[in-house]
C-alpha cells in the first residue's frame, strides 16, 4: 500500500477505536491500591490554572480531564503551548506524502498542529482566547535552555531553518530562539494571568522539550519570587517502561510509575472521558503516528505531583540524597545517575553523582546548571565530569560509584538549577531537573 493510503488507513482505524472499541477501556479495573495514589484536591471557583505545554496535543492528552473540572469548578483558565510540534519528521512526512520535507512543510505542520489543538480544546470549552502560542522549535527546548540562552545567541531550527518564529500569532513576534526569551515570556504570561494553580511537565520526563518546559517555567516562578504563593503540579507522559515503549497491546496508563513523587489522581467523570476522547481525535495529524501512545492516556484517570525544591545547604554531607535517576532500562541497561547530593562551598558548589553501574570507554558524564542569583535565573554552564579533562579547572575525584565534584559557581550564587546526564555509544539517560534553593 502506497504511504499516504496505509497512513490513511492507519488513521481511520485509530479514530474508530477512539469512537467506539477503545471506550471499553472506560470500565478497566481500578490499579491495585484503591488508596494510592490519594484523589487531586481539584480546582475550585477561585483558581487561576495556567497549563503549559511543550507540544500541541500535551495539554489534553495530560491535562484534558483537569482542564474540564476546572471550568466546571468555574476557574479561569488559560492554556501556553510552547512549540507548535513543528519538527515531528514522521508527522510531517505524513502530511507531505513523501520522505523529503521541506522547511516550509514543516511550518505548515506547526500551524496545522495549532488549529488541531484550538479545535480540541474548544470542545472542552476553552476559547481561542484562552490559548497562547509561544511558536518556539519543537525539539529545541532543552538546547535553549542549556546552550542557545542569550537573545543574540539562537538556536536554529532543523527542520524549519529558522531561528525566530515565523508564526505571525507568536505570543512575542519573532521570538528569537533562545532561553531568555522563553523565561521573560513566561514571566510576563505569569504576570498578566496571576495564576494559582500551575500545572507544568514532570523534571524527569525523559522527553527533551518536557523537561526543558519544567525548567523553563520553573526560573519564571523563581524570578518572580513565586515559589511559595503558587501551587504547582506536574504531569507526566514520557517515561520508559511505563508509558514508552509503547507495544501494539499495552492497556491504559492507571497509575503513576513510582512512589518516588507525591502523586495524587483525578478521576474523569463517563462524560468528562468521553469529551476526553473525542477532544483526543482533532489531533489527527498525532494519531496517525502515534495512536498507540496516545491511546493509553485517553483514559479515565489523570496523575499529577508535587515537586517541591529542595535547600542547598553548606555542608555535603548534611545533604539530603536526591534521587536523581528516572528512568529504567531503555533502550538498554546502560549507567545512569542514580542519586545526587549538593552543597554550596565557599565560591564552588561541591556534588555528589551515585552511578548506577561504572562508566566505560566511550561514555561521559555531564552536569548542566543554571546558578541562581537573586531574583535571576543566570546563563546555563556545563561541566564534563567524565572523562575528567585537567584542563577545565575542575575537581573531580571517582570512587568506585561514586563520582565527586568541586565546580566553580557564580558569585553571589544563593542557589542552583541543575541535572546531569550519562550517554553511552548507545544512549543518553538524563536525570530530572532539580532545583536549589539558598538563604
Ligand atoms: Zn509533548
Amino acid at each position: 500500500m502506497p504511504r499516504r493510503g496505509r497512513h490513511r488507513l492507519l488513521l481511520c482505524l485509530g479514530l474508530a477505536w477512539l469512537a467506539g472499541g477503545g471506550l471499553a477501556w472506560g470500565a478497566a479495573p481500578m490499579p491495585a491500591s484503591a488508596l494510592w495514589p490519594p484523589p487531586l484536591a481539584e480546582p475550585t471557583a477561585h483558581d487561576r490554572v495556567l497549563i503549559i505545554a511543550p507540544h500541541c496535543d500535551d495539554e489534553v492528552l495530560a491535562t484534558g480531564g483537569l482542564i474540564q473540572h476546572a471550568l466546571a469548578a468555574g476557574a479561569q483558565l488559560q492554556v501556553v503551548i510552547l512549540t507548535n510540534g513543528d519538527g515531528f519528521r514522521s508527522a510531517a512526512q505524513r502530511l507531505a506524502g513523501r520522505k523529503r520535507v521541506s522547511p516550509a512543510e514543516f511550518i505548515g505542520l506547526g500551524l496545522r498542529r495549532q488549529r488541531e489543538s484550538l479545535a480540541a480544546l474548544a470542545l472542552l470549552g476553552v476559547s481561542a482566547r484562552q490559548v497562547i502560542f509561544l511558536g518556539y522549535p519543537d525539539a529545541g527546548l532543552e538546547r535553549m535552555w542549556v546552550e542557545n540562552w542569550a537573545l543574540d545567541h539562537p538556536y536554529t531550527s532543523r527542520p524549519t531553518g529558522q531561528h525566530a518564529s515565523p508564526y505571525p500569532n507568536s505570543f512575542r513576534r519573532d521570538a528569537p530562539y533562545a532561553g531568555r526569551a522563553v523565561v521573560d515570556d513566561l514571566k510576563t504570561i505569569l504576570a498578566r494571568f496571576r495564576p494559582t494553580l500551575l500545572v507544568l511537565p514532570h523534571p524527569g520526563d525523559r522527553h527533551p522539550d518536557h523537561g526543558a518546559a519544567y525548567a523553563f517555567a520553573t526560573a519564571a516562578v523563581y524570578e518572580l519570587g513565586w515559589q511559595t504563593q503558587v501551587r504547582t503540579l506536574c504531569y507526566l507522559l514520557h517515561k520508559a517502561a511505563w508509558s514508552e515503549p509503547p507495544g501494539p497491546h499495552d492497556g491504559p496508563i492507571l497509575a503513576p510509575p513510582d512512589r518516588t513523587d507525591a502523586w495524587s489522581a483525578l478521576s474523569l467523570t463517563p462524560s468528562q472521558l468521553a469529551g476526553l476522547r473525542q477532544a483526543g481525535r482533532c489531533y489527527r495529524t498525532q494519531l496517525a503516528v502515534l495512536l498507540p501512545f496516545m491511546r493509553r492516556f485517553l483514559v479515565p484517570k489523570q496523575f499529577f505531583a508535587a515537586v517541591p525544591w529542595r535547600e542547598l545547604g553548606s555542608s555535603i554531607s548534611g545533604a539530603p540524597s536526591i534521587t536523581a535517576a528516572f528512568d529504567t532500562a531503555y533502550p538498554s541497561a546502560g549507567p545512569r545517575v542514580k542519586t545526587l547530593r549538593a552543597a554550596r562551598d565557599g565560591a564552588h558548589l561541591r556534588l555528589s553523582l551515585e552511578l548506577t553501574a561504572p562508566l566505560g570507554t566511550g561514555s561521559s558524564c555531564r552536569v548542566y546548571l543554571h546558578p541562581l542569583t537573586p531574583a535571576r535565573v543566570e546563563a546555563p554552564q556545563q561541566f564534563v565530569l567524565y572523562p575528567v579533562r585537567p584542563a577545565d579547572g575542575l575537581r573531580v575525584t571517582a570512587k568506585g560509584l561514586l563520582l565527586e565534584a568541586l565546580l566553580p559557581c557564580e558569585k553571589g550564587a544563593a542557589g542552583v538549577i541543575l541535572a546531569a546526564d550519562v550517554r553511552t555509544p548507545d544512549q543518553r539517560a538524563r536525570t530530572r531537573w532539580i532545583v536549589l534553593v539558598g538563604h
